[in-house]
């Protein structure tokens, strides 16, 4: 069996990982290794970030990722029907954030890996059967089963979970997950090519739920329904025939993407749920990005959090190493905590602009 020692083990190589892994390596110098259970060729989804996100990729020495970079676009409005037929034009519903930017996931995602992999971070694609064990002296040993190389142990010191909204490894080790809601995206790609789309974003409301479509590079959009599990459960929303159904039901949404063609025939579903894990500090461990704390997509928090929680938990980490201590962990967590705490607020003043579906229980559920 293969054995190896790291100072850091980060379990998933989504934005939040490869942030944490190359802070750890450019700002404490540490062994870091990046493991993921997926071969990362699998559809991502949320791509709306703000400037803020070109700060970090300063702090984390990313020369490749800037405005200019070919898979970034600027974002030049975001049209919204939220609250009212009329239109509203702005950049963010959340915030009032300058300029706002759509990304290519994939090729965003992996350029900052590539970049943890320039730096002298380590990754391990495709493992299974992933286990973890916390010894008396606080460090871990994880065991998994890698598709070539077969069962490979690790040791670390220090354990870190960016495995994203499930947060399997946090589960795994008992810590509980605080769900604020049910939200989940129903979406998928389309070809616009023979269209001409007037404006970056839309969304558009309805008595179940929001609609959401932005352009992408390379003339494809994304459109998304964001409704709760329950409703796509009794209205089968999973099936094409009824979100299209659903679809036509829009005012504004259907007209935007009508004559465009679905790159799938089947639609893609995602948890979009707000979630904050629990503030129990497990020694030689934290949570990152999703893992840690979850948010609505109406916010476009998601991967700005991811790049933030990642790089002040790599400080927190060191600081952790440094001091022999967990106490730079609580910081964190204390930190974590109370930005879920802002974020609820906002997000349930954005929610309660939204007053002509009073009745209907999506919109019940998010102002109780
Ligand atoms: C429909 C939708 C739309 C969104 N829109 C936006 C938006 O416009 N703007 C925005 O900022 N955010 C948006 N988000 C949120 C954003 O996508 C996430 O916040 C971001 O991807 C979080 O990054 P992460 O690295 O924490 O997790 P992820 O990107 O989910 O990465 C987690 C990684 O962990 C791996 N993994 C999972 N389980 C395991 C396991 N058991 N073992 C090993 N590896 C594992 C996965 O393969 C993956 O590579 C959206 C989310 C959804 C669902």
């Amino acid at each position: 069996m293969e054995q190896h020692e790291v100072d850091v083990l980060i379990v998933g190589a989504g934005p939040a990982g490869a942030a944490c892994g190359l802070s750890l390596r450019n700002h404490a110098n540490k062994e870091v290794l990046i493991i993921d259970n997926s071969d990362l060729q699998h559809t991502r989804v949320g791509e709306h970030v703000t400037a803020s996100i070109f700060e970090f990729m300063d702090y984390l020495n990313v020369a490749d990722i800037n405005q200019q970079s070919e898979f970034i676009s600027e974002n030049y409005g975001t049209t919204s029907y939220w609250g009212s037929q009329s239109a509203n034009e702005h950049n963010s519903l959340f915030t009032a954030a300058g300029e706002t930017y759509q990304l290519q996931r994939l090729e965003f995602d992996t350029t900052l890996l590539y970049n943890f992999v320039e730096a002298g971070g380590h990754v391990l694609l495709d493992c299974a059967d992933i286990k973890f064990e916390q010894q008396v002296d606080n460090h871990w040993v994880v065991q998994l089963t890698h598709s070539v190389r077969g069962v490979i142990q690790i040791k670390t010191q220090f354990l870190v979970d960016a495995s994203g909204r499930n947060a399997p490894v946090s589960k795994s080790l008992g810590l509980k997950r605080f769900k604020k809601d049910d939200l989940i995206g129903v979406g998928c790609f389309l070809d616009v090519s023979s269209l001409s789309l007037t404006h970056d974003q839309l969304i558009e409301t309805t008595e179940f739920g929001w609609w959401y479509s932005a352009n992408l590079p390379n003339q494809t959009a994304v459109v998304t329904f964001f409704t709760d599990m329950d409703l796509v459960k009794k209205h089968q929303l999973n099936k094409h025939e009824n979100w299209n159904a659903a679809l036509a039901k829009t005012f504004h949404m259907s007209k935007r993407v009508a004559g465009s063609q679905s790159l799938s025939d089947k639609l893609w579903l995602r948890n979009a749920s707000s979630q904050l894990s629990d503030n129990v500090t497990v020694d030689n461990f934290v949570a990152i990005g999703d893992a840690a704390a979850s948010f609505d997509p109406i916010s476009s928090m998601g991967l700005g959090f991811a790049m933030s929680s990642g790089c002040f938990a790599a400080k927190a980490i060191h600081a952790a190493i440094e001091q022999e201590s967990n106490q730079p962990l609580a910081v964190y967590h204390n930190d974590i905590e109370r930005n879920f705490e802002q974020y609820s607020q906002t997000h349930k003043q954005v929610y309660q602009q939204e007053t002509r579906w009073g009745d209907a229980c999506f919109w019940q559920r998010r102002l109780s």
